[in-house]
């Protein structure tokens, strides 16, 4: 019997032993952690005597899960931590530092979140082609209100009254300047930019904020010590947002015009990393997520409602081929650009807004990535290490000392059997487990 790890009496001290290890980077050769309290205390080496032990033989033990494009909600990070996915990223909503003492105060069964807080766009420009008019909460969002505790209810209507009672109006310089401030000020982690002028979103037309103004918000951020993420899904806005100095694009390119290898050498020379949500640019082109709803380890998980949207698609751009995606992002992992796994989820189930749903859609994008061709290796970084790294959360997306203990254990080998990620058998958030 060997001591030589100290634990501290009031903490429990919980081992996992003979599990397949994928630190965020690589399969390494330790099968053991121990995790104390929040933290991963020891990777292999001897296991405390006190220790609860649980044996992970046939298992494979991964970080939580990162999905890098989110619009989420309570119920949305529930889902997703059922999911496996431990941190979601939401790219234009609540859940800034204000919003999450808001909302989240009273809730333990949720996954993290950091957020951009409201995006920067034109007065009626993206998003609002996908939201029903007017100011009233729309009918799906009542329903699903109706569904939360009386407390999570108050304090979700509590973070939407604050967001409308301050609609921030960006139509010039100053205002981009003022928008970027007042995100901050409620604690934003990031900033988000619009440049959507509709084509695929089956609205051409939509208004775009110039060149000037979206610089302007791109500089104000960068002094503020935030990155920038830009909504971009043609090739030409991705130019566009690589010119103005953004740090991330936050969709793929879905076309793929003859100057690709170039604007792919632009983004690589840039530094930018590129969220490509494939799977939300396949439902854009039309197709459900059926085989991933069908699954009976996602429909175990979901609502009916969810599973509805799962299984139903946005199809604004079915002329569009998914092919041209699995190469655009190919051709960027060869260049050396930082993919992230994101999928565009929205916060509570929209009956347009289709074939996406929290935690589940992290999966299908794992496997999307390797039927582009990436190694399931390859993926799995592009869900862990790579997001936590470009994102500043220094402490999860990897297996190591001293790591948070955001951690997913799975039947099987996704290293190099992608689907297995699905076969969850425990997930643990800041040290506590679960489910299992
Ligand atoms: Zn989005």
């Amino acid at each position: 019997m060997n001591n030589s790890i100290p634990s501290s009496s009031v903490e429990k001290v919980t081992a996992i032993t003979n599990a397949r290890i994928f630190d965020g980077e690589k399969v390494i050769e330790a099968r053991s952690i121990v995790i104390e309290g929040e933290t991963i205390i020891a990777v292999g080496g001897d296991v405390p005597a006190d220790a609860a032990i649980i044996d992970a033989e046939g298992a494979t033990l991964l970080p939580g899960l990162i999905d890098a494009h989110v619009h989420t909600s309570v119920g949305g990070l529930r889902d997703a931590l059922n999911f496996g996915v431990t941190t979601e990223l939401e790219m234009n909503g609540d859940f800034t530092g204000r919003g999450r003492a808001i909302q989240l105060k009273n809730a333990d069964d949720v996954a993290d979140v950091r957020s951009a807080g409201t995006a920067i766009t034109a007065p009626g420009g993206h998003p609002d082609e996908l939201l029903p008019d007017g100011d009233e909460i729309p009918e799906f969002v009542l329903k699903e209100l109706a569904k939360l505790s009386d407390e999570d209810r108050e304090a979700m209507l509590a973070a939407y009254a604050h967001d409308h009672e301050e609609v921030p109006q960006v139509t010039t310089v100053e205002e981009a300047i003022k928008h970027v401030h007042t995100q901050v000020d409620n604690g934003a982690d990031y900033i988000k930019i619009m440049i959507e002028e509709g084509t695929v979103m089956g609205a051409p037309g939509l208004p775009v904020l110039s060149d000037e103004i979206l610089k302007a918000a791109v500089e104000e951020a960068h002094k503020s010590g935030k990155i920038v993420i830009a909504h971009v899904l043609t090739a030409h806005s991705s130019q566009t947002a690589i010119d103005l100095g953004v740090d991330g694009l936050g969709h793929l390119f879905i076309d793929r015009p003859g100057y690709t290898p170039e604007l792919v050498q632009t983004i690589a020379d840039s530094g930018a990393f590129v969220t490509p949500c494939l799977v939300l640019n396949s439902s854009i082109l039309g197709n459900p997520a059926s085989e991933l709803a069908n699954d009976p380890r996602v429909h175990s998980k979901l609502s009916p409602e969810w599973m509805d949207i799962l299984n139903s698609s946005f199809n604004t751009f079915p002329q569009g081929n998914l092919e041209n995606s699995f190469k655009n992002v190919m051709d960027l992992h060869k260049a050396g650009v930082d993919i992230l796994v994101g999928t565009d989820v929205a916060p509570v189930p929209v009956p347009n807004l289709g074939g996406l749903a929290h935690g589940a859609s992290v999966h299908h994008e794992l496997q999307l990535l390797v039927k582009a061709g990436f190694t399931p290796i390859e993926a799995l970084q592009s869900a862990t290490s790579k997001p936590a790294r470009r994102f500043g959360l220094t402490d999860r997306g990897r297996i190591a000392e001293g790591a948070r203990a955001d951690l997913v254990l799975v039947d099987g080998d996704p290293t190099t059997h992608i689907s297995d990620t699905l076969s969850i058998k425990a997930v643990w958030f800041k040290g506590a487990q679960k489910r299992s």
